[in-house]
């Protein structure tokens, strides 16, 4: 497919190499102490394939809080839960502002305008709760514990406790959306939900294998699971396309041309249909909060492989 393996593992390594002079610039978060003690000299990328392929490169084994990928596993777990109901409660637009905007919410009433925005995690988060019950925090863990056959994934207490103690606008939107009646659990039990699922630790080869269920029509190779139907991961992966990037998911698609998600921790993990899930990390963000060199590097392998969804 991409010509003999070496060559692949060839790219991963080129890339490396290529991104090495941005390495440094952008910055990062800093809207907790734990993210803003993160080195920003940081880079790894891996690959995983769905014919059981894995590829790695740079600092692949160095854990990050999965930060906003975490709206991702909270989507496709919500979706198996509520099927085609879930669009009562959440749309599928493009957020277009900021990422979490309580104006948004208001003038949508109630209504968050995509999955991949804060207030739409926490309806998803919401749903998985009411299914769940007290097991949700274990069941959260658990999706990415079985999608990555990593048994070793936990949460950054610490994380979590800032990610509480600081998200006043995250409780916010949770209590705005209970006062629309789009929550069907306490605002701040959802919300702490929602903080411990960005505060799980994996590293990028973790990640890579944890998405390869939504390369791979909904069956999660891993586990033998099929976690979502194959239209259910065909739907999720166009709302990565159009929603995954903030206000820049128009960019990522020109840039990069797949279906993918940022995160303020700096991992991107993207998603090539019927062939592999990569997943890169570097600290630093761009100004659009994207991470400058994960984006910089996804799109050197696009280019380099040829692998767009155009
Ligand atoms: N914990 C972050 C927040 O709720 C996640 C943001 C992100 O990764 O985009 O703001």
């Amino acid at each position: 497919m991409y010509g003999v393996r070496m060559e692949f593992e060839q790219i991963l390594n080129d890339v490396v190499g290529d991104v090495r002079a941005s390495l440094g610039k952008g910055s990062v978060a800093n809207y907790i102490p734990a993210l803003a003690i993160a080195d920003p000299t940081k880079f790894a990328i891996a690959v995983a394939t769905v014919d059981g392929g894995l590829y790695s490169a740079g600092d692949a084994n160095d854990r990050f809080s999965i930060q906003s990928i975490s709206k991702i596993f909270a989507l496709s777990q919500a979706f198996a839960i509520l099927g085609n109901d879930l669009w009562g409660r959440v749309s599928r637009e493009n957020a277009g502002s900021e990422l979490n905007s309580l104006l948004l919410l208001e003038l949508g009433a109630g209504m968050p305008r995509n999955p991949l925005s804060n207030s739409g995690a926490i309806v998803t988060t919401d749903v998985i709760l009411t299914e769940n019950g007290k097991e949700t925090k274990n069941v959260l863990l658990e999706f990415v514990k079985e999608r990555s056959g990593n048994s070793e994934i936990g949460f950054n207490e610490e994380i979590a406790q800032l990610e509480v103690e600081h998200g006043h606008r995250t409780k916010a939107l949770s209590y705005l959306l209970a006062s629309f009646k789009n929550l069907e659990n306490h605002p701040k039990t959802v919300a702490m939900l929602y903080f411990y699922q960005c505060a799980i630790e994996a590293n990028c080869v973790d990640l890579a294998k944890s998405l390869l269920y939504l390369t791979n029509k909904g069956y999660c190779p891993i586990s033998g699971r099929q976690v979502i139907s194959a239209s259910q991961a065909r739907r999720i992966n166009s709302i990565l396309l159009t929603c995954g990037h903030y206000d820049v998911s128009g960019d990522f698609a020109f840039r990069v041309g797949l279906p993918g998600k940022s995160s303020v921790s700096g991992a991107i993990t993207v998603v090539v249909p019927g062939k592999m899930a990569i997943a890169a990390w570097s600290p630093a963000l761009n100004r659009d909060g994207v991470s400058l060199v994960a984006l910089e590097a996804l799109e050197l392998f696009a280019t380099k492989t040829g692998l767009s969804i155009f």
